[in-house]
């Protein structure tokens, strides 16, 4: 069986602080050298993930905005897989699947329930780019590129908790999905997660490489990687120094890391490549 590994990027495979994956680039060299797709699977937005596929050296799938869509660079199958549109962004060619409502879906929807919850949120419409620059540490370029979404709306909360869960619960029956993520809760289609894009991903995979079956590897820290982690075939849990372990339904297959980060997320694909797939 060939694995394939899906991950997180803010808190795993990127430092929380510094957006660095130095530290994690033992375990990369490794994925690269035994041909192992890495596919990053996050909340990020396109635009944000050209220059960090440029920066991590990856040439793979990559799904955005919490399962939203995937990109796949043209011609890295064989044949343009079905449902998928070409799209061009910065000169880069992409195979796009998505079936998610447009952003524009969700900030309107926003709009309708605000005066509910007043003073309890701010969107990132309502930040701007010098909001979202202050709220992220994010460098002008970098804020550009994360409001530069197509599928979805993150809020910051500031009001109470108690506030937050009737919030969650309008966005919910309005047919959104509330996926929290380090920093932001994100106002998604409840048609998409992490792991109905990963699942559609392998069987693109699989359908263009017939001869085998493919074992999943999926790597996160937060809330809104419990569904990715629940469905891969080996979950990796990367501790936080920042919030408590997300629960997952499952023991089997499942690592912990010890260290934060990058750094436990080299720590623990190289202990799942030994045990499962190298020098067996
Ligand atoms: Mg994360």
């Amino acid at each position: 069986m060939k694995p394939i590994v899906f991950t997180d990027l803010d808190g795993s495979l990127l430092d929380h602080e510094n957006y660095s994956c130095e530290e994690a680039r033992p375990a990369l060299n490794l994925l690269q050298e035994k041909n192992i797709p890495v596919i990053p699977n996050t909340s990020k937005t396109l635009a944000e993930l050209l220059p960090i596929r440029k920066s991590i050296g990856n040439h793979d799938p990559f799904i955005v905005e919490n399962g939203a869509a995937i990109y796949i660079p043209e011609g890295y199958f064989k044949h343009q897989p079905q449902h998928t549109k070409t799209i061009t962004f910065k000169g880069e060619k992409f195979w796009e699947f998505s079936q998610a409502y447009p952003r524009s879906h969700w900030t309107n929807l926003l709009m309708k329930i605000n005066w509910r919850y007043p003073d309890d949120y701010i969107s990132f419409s309502q930040l701007g780019i010098s909001g979202i620059l202050k709220c992220t540490g994010l460098g002008l370029e970098e804020s550009i590129q994360a409001n530069e979404r197509k599928f979805s709306e993150p809020i910051l909360w500031l009001g109470k908790q108690q506030a937050k869960k009737n919030f969650i619960h309008s966005v919910r029956s309005a047919g959104a999905e509330v996926v929290e993520g380090g920093r932001f809760i994100h106002i998604i289609d409840a048609s998409t997660d992490k792991a109905s894009a990963m699942n559609k991903l392998i069987d693109l995979f699989e359908l263009n490489n017939q001869q085998s079956k493919l074992q999943s590897i999926a790597l996160g820290d937060s809330k809104n990687d419990v569904s990715m982690l629940n469905e891969a075939d080996f979950a990796a849990v990367i501790k936080s120094p920042f919030h408590s372990r997300p629960p997952l339904q499952r023991d089997e297959g499942t690592y912990i890391s010890s260290d934060f980060g990058p750094r436990g997320w080299n720590q623990v694909i190289q202990k799942i490549l030994i045990e499962h797939f190298i020098n067996q």
